[in-house]
């Protein structure tokens, strides 16, 4: 009743029709929406560990609604995915976030972006070669670029996605298994997909100082990434004992609201500023 979800405290639960209907018109007006620039990305800033040097970003889409207001990327991903744009939509982030990582070329800095991927992505035989005159077109070494994906989307049709994993890390990109923990999970799998990163999911860290649980999780991946040559990152790294616990345990690189929230372009520079002053 009036206590349970967030929706009934609020007293508005949209029926199936309403969302039906909204998630209509998001598929609908989405390439209107990047045209008219409602669409931008935002760049949150990771650290490397015990060092706390920057150690590259992660771009993350976000959406200003004309009507809705703003959307967050998992309310609305999945939309576009479901409804086949989700090409456009990644053509899109990887292209702001390459002339972004361009900028900081010219400015002397090699900072990294990582750019997330659906599924959906690796089953477009033609991507790998999209990256390349991507990466050519703006002059980005492929190693400045990584590609965040998730277990349980490589898993889910490996025989697809396999080749094309294949063919973006020959080409130099970085590659990262997203949400580590979350998935069934398939450690024999790990060994065999051309990987360089695991993201060890938020809700472990969020976790892990409260829940024996949670610690032992985090630790195992640290170890198990370690002993497959990998970098392992931490995400949701919102408090210093959890940053701290991470350095003690040899994480490599930490995310999290502790270091930054994922900032609009203008901020994520001013936020570089300060740190590099
Ligand atoms: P993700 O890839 O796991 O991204 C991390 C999410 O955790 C982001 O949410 C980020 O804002 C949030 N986060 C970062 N630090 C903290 C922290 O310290 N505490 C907590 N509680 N959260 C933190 P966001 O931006 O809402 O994105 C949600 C998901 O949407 C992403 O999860 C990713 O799966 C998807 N997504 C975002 N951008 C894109 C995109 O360009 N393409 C695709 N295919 N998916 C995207
Ligand atoms: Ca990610
Ligand atoms: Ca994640
Ligand atoms: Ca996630």
């Amino acid at each position: 009743r009036a206590t349970r979800g967030g929706d009934e405290v609020r007293g508005y639960v949209p029926s199936m029709g309403q969302i039906f209907l909204r998630r209509f018109q998001m598929v609908t007006q989405f390439r209107q929406s990047l045209e008219d620039g409602h669409v931008s990305v935002h760049y949150q800033p990771k650290i490397t560990l015990p060092n706390r040097q920057v150690a590259g970003v992660e771009a993350l889409v976000r959406w200003v609604h004309p009507e809705f207001g703003r959307l967050g990327p998992d309310e609305f991903v999945p939309a576009i995915e479901a409804a086949g744009l989700i090409g456009v939509l990644t053509s899109f982030v990887l292209e702001e976030s390459l002339r972004r990582v361009r900028k900081w070329l010219d400015e002397g800095l090699r900072i990294s972006a990582a750019v997330n991927l659906s599924v959906r992505n690796l089953g477009d035989e033609d991507f790998p070669a999209k990256v390349q005159r991507e990466l050519e077109r703006f002059g980005v070494p492929p190693e400045l670029l990584t590609f965040e994906l998730t277990e349980s989307g490589v898993m889910s049709d490996p025989q697809k996605a396999l080749p094309i994993l294949r063919e973006l890390h020959s080409l130099g990109i970085e590659l990262a298994v997203d949400d580590f923990g979350t998935g069934y999970s398939s450690l024999a799998y790990l060994r065999q997909l051309p990987v360089d990163q695991v993201k060890i999911d938020k809700s472990f860290v969020l976790g892990m100082g409260t829940d024996l649980g949670d610690l032992a999780v985090v630790r195992s991946i640290v170890e198990l990434g370690h002993s497959l040559g990998l970098t392992v990152v931490a995400e949701g790294v919102e408090e210093d004992v959890a940053r701290d616990q991470l350095e003690a345990m040899g994480c490599d690189v930490a995310q999290g609201y502790l270091i930054s929230r994922p900032l609009p372009e203008d901020r994520l520079e001013a936020w570089l500023q300060a740190r590099t002053a």
